[in-house]
């Protein structure tokens, strides 16, 4: 049996290849919602896939806040993602409410609909433009 990792880095130029990634880990780790940050550095996306410490990993999801921190000391961060393994893509009021307190977006891919969304909170800490062209990409 494969043995799936819970934490993961990748690098790429295009962001379509980042987003396809992402696609890519929900689908192996069906069981559980997968989370972690889309960045950006020197011309190329980052990824990081994070352990999803929630109690609950197949309803919501949580990620270690040391996670958080050397990711944005080393990245420009874009959003952070998660997967949705039941239901749509649409971002959850628990997703919404974390989302505005964090001042961070959020993306998420739905296993169903294979689709992302992303929510943008009013009071919003990332670069405009890395962020609008993730939105056009989706
Ligand atoms: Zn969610």
């Amino acid at each position: 049996m494969k043995k799936v990792k819970t934490k993961e880095k990748f690098e790429c130029v295009d962001l379509n290849v980042a987003l396809d990634k992402i696609k890519k880990w929900s689908s192996e780790r069906r069981l559980l919602e997968v989370c972690g940050f889309l960045g950006f550095k020197n011309g190329e996306y980052k990824l990081l896939l994070c352990e999803n410490i929630s109690q609950k990993p197949s309803e919501y999801f949580a990620i270690n806040p040391v996670d958080y921190l050397n990711f944005i000391e080393e990245y420009n961060m874009i959003c952070v993602f998660h997967s949705h393994v039941k239901g749509n893509e649409e971002a959850s009021q628990f997703d919404v409410s974390m989302s505005e307190n964090c001042c961070i977006p959020f993306m998420v891919y739905s296993l169903n609909t294979k689709k992302f969304s992303i929510y943008s909170p009013r009071n919003n800490d990332v670069d405009k433009d890395l962020l609008q062209n993730v939105i056009d990409a989706i």
